[in-house]
């Protein structure tokens, strides 16, 4: 497998139709023509994970971050990107990276904090902005399931925490084969009568290229009638942010306690004194949204959460969360590192020949300083 054959494959299960319009995800360097050897997933490409996949026989790196965000005006050695991009190279590595992407994915960032806490009707913070299309095809009765498999099968009839979603009436098509025609029914100019199947599915616009393809693999005609409709309706599922319901309600404390202990970090969080509404009640709904989600407190209260997890939270963004929400600020790669093991998960059965390893690289470029750690002897 090339390593653009490899990069199809990725753009295919992180689509780069669900990244925010400031960002970079997908193909970020490297020669697309070389043999896949091994993919090393993480964080950031950094230096040592460059060593690190050379040494284990990977040149292509998949990160959360993208590797090349802001443009470059000259590639020199002045910075830590260029030095980077040389260094990659140098090796005969390439770097994807799956970000804003991997946020809007129901089982991206957001997904996988949610799984560790179990949380139940999850919805995200705020819905990507992309209109849901509707493929309506006419197929032969005698197909319709067939081509009705197949396009599930490619990911289309997706509607929030549903699947396999269609709607097929039958009516009567007529066509006339014409000169040059290879027909799967009928003769050279004579008009054929056929019951057929109208048949309508939904799909998010980033899968339109793959269902397409499914389509044609499935249906008999030589020349497939069908319609692609943009529709009003928004992905549901898509989005930044993640809000959901606790399997059981909990105490504050204790909730602080579990989320601290599975993210590895202590936890800075609103001033509690202040809320006394939070403190007499136990929490049953909460927000998150791993990386800097700050931004998103609005949305979380709006959508009910009595406490919102993030990382990268300003003063003034405790100060007007006011009472009623309970801002809690874990590490920025603290609330992104638990993805990269979802990341390996995704790709690896697509990739079933080659090995997709985990960095062990440290991918948090942050510490927490500790005084007993100084304390010596004691
Ligand atoms: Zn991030």
């Amino acid at each position: 497998m090339l390593i653009a054959e490899a990069v199809q494959v990725l753009d295919r299960l992180f689509p780069k139709g669900m990244q925010q319009d400031y960002d970079a995800c997908g193909f970020q360097c490297g020669r697309t023509s070389k043999d896949l050897q091994g993919i090393m997933v993480g964080l950031d490409v950094n230096e040592g994970m460059i060593q690190e996949a050379e040494q284990r026989g990977c040149n292509l790196l998949v990160t959360h971050h993208p590797l090349l965000f802001h443009p470059l005006r000259n590639l020199g050695e002045g910075t830590r990107v260029e030095r980077l991009v040389h260094l990659l190279l140098e090796k005969g590595m390439s770097a994807y990276a799956a970000h804003t992407n991997l946020d809007a994915m129901p089982n991206g960032v957001n997904g996988v904090l949610a799984d560790n806490w179990g949380l139940l009707n999850r919805q995200p913070l705020e819905a990507l902005k992309v209109s849901l299309m509707q493929l309506v095809v006419y197929v032969p009765l005698a197909h319709a399931e067939t081509l009705r498999s197949a396009l599930f099968a490619s990911g289309a009839g997706a509607l929030g925490n549903y699947g396999e979603a269609s709607f097929g009436v039958q009516g009567t098509g007529t066509f006339k084969p014409l000169e040059g025609a290879n027909p799967y029914l009928g003769s050279l100019n004579l008009r054929e009568v056929v019951e057929e199947i109208r048949l309508e599915v939904v799909l998010e616009p980033w899968k339109t290229q793959q269902v397409l393809e499914a389509m044609r693999r499935a249906h008999p005609y030589e020349e497939v009638p069908y319609q692609l409709i943009s529709l009003e309706q928004s992905a549901p599922a898509y989005g930044l942010g993640m809000v959901g319901d606790l399997p059981r309600p909990m105490q504050v404390y204790e909730l602080l306690n579990l989320i601290a202990k599975t993210l590895g970090c202590p936890l800075r969080h609103s001033h509690i004194v202040a809320h006394t509404i939070i403190m007499q009640s136990t929490i049953s709904r909460i927000a998150l949204c791993g990386g800097a989600g700050a931004d998103l407190w609005s949305k979380a209260k709006a959508a009910g959460a009595q406490v919102y997890l993030t990382s990268e939270i300003k003063h003034h963004h405790f100060l007007d969360a006011g009472d009623e929400l309970l801002l809690v600020e874990a590490g920025h790669a603290e609330t992104e590192i638990p993805v990269i093991e979802r990341v390996q998960a995704i790709i690896q059965p697509f990739f079933s020949t080659f090995a997709i390893l985990q960095t062990s690289i440290q991918q948090n470029p942050a510490q927490y300083f500790s005084l007993r750690n100084e304390n010596h002897g004691s």
